[in-house]
């Protein structure tokens, strides 16, 4: 592990006092560090010129000085740490570019982390994405900076929800998206994603099937089989600001124009869009068959990200609906998060196998 000192951030600010500064769990075992300078200065302009190169499709060059001071000191303070950062596609773009070193969606943020050697994994993300880092990495230490950056689907429902349902439908099998609490997987027989719900849903064996918390992607889902869903009432509160009215109104102004609409969306969305996929399936969607101009119907900061991997052949158009769970997770607080070691995400271990086996089932359907 690198010494804080050889990397060049030790002209440092005194250490906030620790009576306003709690010490987590995470920090007695790891130490709390000093909070690096965060000055503009040119050895910080010449040392992140390049990650600039990255954003400045979508960043106006004042705000950079802003971001970069914040940007250098944590990728500093990630070797220091032996820390990865994971960050969802919905993350601005200075941390999707800048500071991450995994990026995808939550399950293949969660996936791919287990294949590091990192001690210290932070979640650029929400809390439901945070604890399925922790089921899946069970023996680092997962960070989340803020917790509570929720999630609309995840707090729709709870465990005690799923064991009505169960009452209500016995013998019926029960898929949670992944956007649900530990609580709420440990109670479902398998977890599914946007990408795989139809094939989990089928793959069950079963003519019902009770499908949570989502009611839009249990109705996208049940558009394409004779599987009876029973869905749970809970929504993403971004995606399900969309109407179909609005799309059709983009399209009047450009009949040329390529909708791209996330399964989260209301049906009859879906129902105007061009394509319907996951997060992962609309990026490829835009790389492979590069539309002239797209509207990304999602989270605004996704098509920001997808912007700057696809600079000067799609021009997006942002029908910018921001969710603001997501927008909770800044430079300042993944910073805050490095040097107190905060805060940590912990789960029962008891209720942790059980969740783990709902995921994992998952998984293993490949
Ligand atoms: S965009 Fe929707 S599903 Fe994703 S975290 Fe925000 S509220 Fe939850």
């Amino acid at each position: 592990m690198d010494d804080f000192r050889s990397l060049n951030v030790e002209a440092v600010a005194p250490m906030a006092p620790l009576s306003a500064q709690p010490l987590s769990d995470a920090a007695r075992r790891f130490g709390a560090l000093p909070m690096p300078n965060l000055a503009w200065t040119p050895e910080v302009e010449r040392e992140t010129a390049h990650l600039y190169e990255k954003v400045k499709a979508v960043m106006p060059s004042v705000e950079w000085p802003f971001h970069a001071p914040y940007v250098k000191a944590i990728n500093d303070l990630k070797k220091v740490r032996n820390a990865v950062i994971l960050a969802h596609n919905y993350q601005t773009p200075e941390i999707y570019n800048c500071v991450a070193d995994v990026v995808g969606d939550s399950l293949q943020l969660a996936k791919l982390a287990a294949e590091s050697d990192a001690d210290v994994i932070v979640q650029g993300g929400v809390h439901f994405m945070a604890e399925t880092s922790k089921l899946l990495n069970p023996n680092k230490t997962i960070l989340i900076p803020d917790s509570k950056a929720g999630c609309s689907l995840a707090e729709s429902i709870t465990a005690a929800d799923v064991r009505l349902l169960r009452q209500q439908y016995p013998g019926v099998p029960v898929v949670a998206y992944v956007n649900t609490s530990a609580e709420v997987k440990a109670e479902v027989d398998i977890c599914c994603t946007s990408s795989n719900a139809l094939k989990i849903v089928e793959s069950l064996g079963s003519d019902r099937v009770i499908f949570l918390p989502d009611q839009y992607l249990a109705k996208n889902v049940q558009a394409q089989t004779k599987v009876k869903i029973i869905a749970w009432a809970g929504a993403c509160e971004v995606h399900e600001r969309f109407t179909a009215a609005e799309m059709l109104r983009y399209r009047a102004d450009d009949p040329s124009i390529t909708i791209i609409a996330h399964p989260e969306c209301p049906p009859e969305v879906v129902a105007v869009s061009d394509f319907a996929g996951s997060t992962a399936a609309m990026i490829d969607y835009v790389k492979t068959k590069k539309p002239k101009r797209v509207l990304l119907v999602t989270e605004c900061s996704m098509a920001d990200n997808v912007a700057t991997e696809t600079m000067g052949v799609t021009e997006f158009v942002r029908p910018c609906n921001l969710c603001p769970h997501m927008k909770r997770i800044t430079l300042p607080k993944i910073l805050d998060s490095l040097v107190y070691m905060r805060e940590e995400v912990t789960i029962d271990p008891a209720l942790a196998v059980r969740a783990r086996r709902s995921v994992q089932r998952m998984i293993d359907m490949g």
